[in-house]
């Protein structure tokens, strides 16, 4: 799904109807995920378990596959939400899948209510490992 990003508000709210097509038959922890390109389009993902633990794929991390995937390269922001009354942060992982593409992405984090809080993601990454370390 592509859509053109218009607010904050609405941007909550595609994160939360990407949720609904969570697969998380093990944990029941739904999440969804709504990212921004640069160009204003919108890619939306959710959480997918497997069997195989391991496996499994975050929303954030799916946004970001579907994105880059279509040539997308560059973010302004990401919404990410649960079923939660908390406001649950971005795992580990997908801090690094994140940075790889955009040290200076917005963070929306909401809770089911679509009351957000705003980070950055150089909040919840800092001195994160990115390309210029390889030179
Ligand atoms: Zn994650």
């Amino acid at each position: 799904m592509v859509l053109e990003f218009t607010n904050i508000e609405e941007l909550v709210r595609i994160a939360s109807q990407a949720k609904e097509n969570a697969y998380c038959p093990y944990s029941n922890f739904r999440v969804g995920a709504a990212l921004v390109t640069e160009s204003g389009e919108i890619y939306t993902g959710c959480n997918v378990e497997n069997a195989c633990y391991p496996v499994g794929n975050c929303a954030e991390r799916t946004a970001i596959v579907k994105a880059v995937s279509e040539g997308h390269r560059s973010f302004k922001a990401i919404a990410v939400i649960t079923d939660k009354a908390a406001k649950i942060m971005p795992c580990g992982l997908c801090r690094q899948s994140l940075i790889e593409f955009s040290k200076d992405l917005v963070v929306y984090i909401a809770s089911v209510d679509l009351t957000f809080r705003v980070t950055t993601l150089s909040e919840l990454l800092p001195h994160g490992f990115t390309a210029e370390d390889l030179n």
